[in-house]
């Protein structure tokens, strides 16, 4: 009988790019269903941004509702074919979940550290209902990826950190899948940076692509840090970022060379946006786009509306006009429903009566 992960749209990142990954025969083919996620056109921001097409790549739509799938799945892997027996990360929420995860899948255990108190409720949720160890450390995530990286030194547990080169050769997946639905790698590619990895990660998918002539071009990339959590527009490591944005309250981003080499290749560029921005940009997804992400996905979509405010994207060499851009949404909104709340929780109650709601819906 032919069973459900042996469907071409349940097969997982493992199988379906096993050419361009680090897969052997001895490679276990866990999945989730991860990757494969919805290249989604714009309908109403793309009128105020002025291009010639916009689309957001919802990764929010992978098992564990973010990003962090794609790579999970090649580190987990690649951790039970070289028999560890438990996987380790720090993580400011989506790692965790993610590992938490694919480690129940595996028969691995987790372990989990979190920077204490800042970690989005959805998301510590999600490693406590897989099980994982987790221990809230008395510092903020730097710190707690400095203590992960010591214990899978001294101890037979693999780290599954975006410094798990695995990560990155998984979360490159994204970008053939943007070039396989757009039929080209699109011109300019917005996506939020937190620790980096990500954007060092679509880099390398765009250049194996374009280096396979799968793709004619390859795209600028455009990065976006949240402005209180800002150490590679700054140019040095922060102590305590600060921003709304959890998944990238980063100070000190562990693939921050290479991000800077992939932003410096590509022709594009690293910036910051502020916190207000990020929440304005978060409501108009949600509002006008149906699309609701997590603050930090968010970002990229509050870089777009700034960068499009500038006058070279408005007119002449530069313009937006002829511009294909394709946004990165990197994780689900309902991860942080404190965010969410914190807008707009007034619900007014009714009374269970006919004239009572429609006098409320102003229909009376
Ligand atoms: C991890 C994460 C980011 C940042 O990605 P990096 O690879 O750390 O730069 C952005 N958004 C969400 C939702 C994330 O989980």
């Amino acid at each position: 009988m032919e069973r459900l992960t042996d469907k071409p749209a349940a097969r997982g990142v493992l199988d379906r790019y096993r050419d361009r990954l680090p897969v052997t025969n001895e490679t276990p083919m866990l999945s989730l269903g991860e990757g494969g996620t919805p290249l989604v056109s714009s309908r109403r921001l793309i009128e105020r941004i002025g291009c010639k097409d916009l689309y957001f790549k919802l990764e929010m739509c992978n098992p564990t509702s973010s990003f962090k799938d794609r790579g999970m799945v090649v580190a987990v892997a690649k951790a039970a074919e070289a028999d560890a027996r438990a996987v380790l990360c720090a993580s400011t929420g989506n790692t965790s979940a993610s590992a938490a995860a694919y480690a129940a899948r595996s028969g691995l255990d987790a372990f989990v550290l979190v920077p204490h108190g800042r970690v989005a409720k959805g998301k510590l949720a999600q490693a406590v209902a897989h099980g994982a160890r987790i221990f809230a450390i008395r510092g903020n995530f730097d710190d707690a990826l400095a203590i992960a990286r010591r214990v899978s030194e001294k101890h037979p547990i693999a780290l599954v950190n975006s410094v798990n080169p695995h990560r990155i050769e998984g979360q490159k997946t994204a970008a053939f899948e943007i070039v396989d639905d757009l039929g080209d790698a699109p011109d300019l590619l917005f996506i939020p940076v937190g620790n980096a990895g990500n954007i060092t990660a679509y880099w390398r998918g765009f250049v194996e692509y374009f280096q396979a002539e799968r793709a004619s071009q390859k795209p600028r990339l455009i990065g976006w840090q949240a402005a209180g959590a800002a150490p590679i527009v700054r140019g040095e490591p922060l102590d305590d970022p600060q921003t709304v944005a959890t998944a990238i309250r980063i100070g000190n981003p562990a693939s921050w060379e290479a991000a800077v080499a992939a932003r410096d290749e590509s022709g594009g560029e690293i910036s910051a946006v502020t916190d207000e921005e990020i929440l304005a940009a978060y409501r108009l997804l949600a509002e006008e786009e149906g699309i609701f992400c997590e603050p930090a996905s968010a970002a990229c979509v509050a870089g777009l509306l700034k960068y499009a405010a500038r006058p070279e994207a408005l007119e002449g060499p530069e313009s937006l006009r002829d511009q294909t851009i394709v946004c990165v949404i990197t994780g689900h909104g309902l991860k942080d429903p404190e965010t969410a709340l914190a807008i707009e929780a007034e619900v007014p109650e009714v009374d269970a009566d006919l004239a009572a709601v429609e006098s409320a819906m102003g229909l009376a």
